[in-house]
């Protein structure tokens, strides 16, 4: 059964990592399809080629010299080529793309390209056959991706040639015009790709061994998760643990192939392992995650009023102003709307002004500066009291709760604390449970 094997762009920035990673998969004859990123830094002031990318486009876009940026780019591809002395000839095909250089090339072709060169400098490096992601990945023209073709394409591609090399990160309109995913999107190329041919494991390599149950910068040494599963990593993506492309798990859901994150610079530790269903139990909680700046809106109604038709009211002015909602908790005569304070930034005085429009409010509450913790772990709806320990701990803590939340589920808890409270909390969710 064929193992999907993705390198982000850390496991792919020069020769080093490079051998590293020629190493990983010659470990193991199953790893047949390599999906690679653009080179990314090979130092903490170094650039991303992406990036560079990116930027490159916009000088051309507003006619500035960019002699020097694509340069730059060259010379990371040039790098690769000389330290593990390839063939492709990486300076005519710099030459070739100068000459596609004008004020309308498409921005997502010439980002593309450091995947496509990276991926036909590995291609060459493990002698495996390069594949183009524009012959693979196939997008509708509405932007979304036609699932049948790319599936019968990624089998296509294997029925003919043993192992190859995808690069990450985009495909094509059936025009065959380049369209880029988001941002880390080479991620999601592993899916798909793993979806599309059903494989046994999708392995995503990258620069840490795993995921950690808490943000390091907040928790010293935090544990590993070993094992969590698809609706969990999707709680604690949404509340800012990335490690990987949210989306990621979607195309996988279903076929329930697991996702492997490894370290391409420690290969023999365990990583974590994300699946449909785990069965270790001896953690109640499996991470926490949280972001800050967020607004409440706490709206009282007069008694009388209906409360369906008062907060059907109220979220249409959310949505007339295209603000997303994170929360609503609600009591008898009142409810308060979360949103991400970035959000409401911009129209803040029309949505409470029209929102003071309505009949039946009484009063409206604006609190600023609230951070949102998200307690997740598919162990703690078995157990009693693990609220209840929660809030102890936050109260011994002085840590003062605005919001709870708790999803039908119980696969999480969300707390509403003070931005100020907010890695005091963290640190001392993690103690309660986990030390
Ligand atoms: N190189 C792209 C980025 O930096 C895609 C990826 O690496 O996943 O976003």
């Amino acid at each position: 059964m064929i193992k999907v094997s993705k390198f982000g762009g850390s496991s792919v920035s020069d020769g080093t990592q490079f051998k590293k990673v020629k190493k990983i998969v010659f470990e193991d004859n199953n790893r047949k399809l390599i999906v690679v990123s653009a080179p990314g830094k090979t130092a903490i002031d170094d650039n991303k080629v992406t990036d560079l990318l990116y930027l490159l486009h916009a000088h051309i876009k507003y006619g500035v010299d960019y002699e020097n940026i694509f340069l730059m780019i060259q010379k990371r591809f040039l790098k690769i080529k000389e330290e593990l002395s390839l063939t492709f000839d990486v300076n005519k095909a710099f030459l070739e793309l100068k000459n596609e250089l004008n004020k309308n090339i498409s921005l997502d072709y010439l980002v593309s390209r450091g995947e496509y060169f990276n991926a036909l400098l590995m291609s060459e490096y493990l002698e495996f056959v390069f594949v183009d992601s524009k012959d693979l990945l196939k997008f509708k023209y509405n932007g979304q991706i036609d699932e049948e073709e790319t599936n019968r394409l990624f089998q296509q591609a294997l029925a003919l040639h043993e192992k190859i090399v995808v690069p990450g990160f985009y495909g094509s309109y059936p025009n065959q015009g380049i369209h880029l995913l988001s941002r880390g999107g080479s991620d999601l190329t592993g899916s798909i790709a793993s979806r599309a041919i059903n494989a046994r494991i999708y392995e995503n390599w990258t620069d840490v061994s795993g995921i950690l149950m808490a943000d390091p910068k907040i928790v010293k040494n935090p544990n590993k998760i070993q094992e969590i599963t698809y609706h969990e990593l999707r709680e604690l993506s949404y509340m800012g643990a990335n490690v990987l492309h949210e989306d990621s798990i979607l195309p996988l859901q279903d076929l329930d192939i697991p996702i492997h994150i490894l370290n391409t610079n420690a290969p023999d530790e365990a990583g974590t392992l994300i699946k449909k269903t785990c069965i270790d139990q001896t953690s109640i909680i499996t991470g926490i995650a949280g972001k800050k700046d967020f607004t409440v809106f706490t709206i009282t109604k007069n008694n009388s009023a209906k409360k369906l038709k008062v907060v059907q009211d109220v979220l249409s002015v959310f949505q007339k102003y295209n603000v997303n909602i994170e929360h609503l908790p609600s009591s008898i005569d009142s409810f308060s709307v979360i949103c991400e304070a970035i959000q409401v930034e911009n129209v803040f005085f029309d949505l409470i002004g029209t929102i003071n429009q309505i009949e039946d409010i009484t009063h409206i509450e604006i609190e600023k500066d609230m951070a949102l913790i998200s307690v997740v772990g598919r162990n703690m709806s078995t157990r009693p009291g693990i609220a209840g320990k929660l809030f102890g701990h936050l109260g011994k803590n002085n840590v003062n709760i605005n919001m709870i939340d708790q999803s039908s589920q119980e696969i999480n808890i969300v707390v509403g604390v003070k931005n100020s409270d907010f890695e005091k909390a963290i640190q001392t969710i993690y103690e309660a449970f986990v030390e």
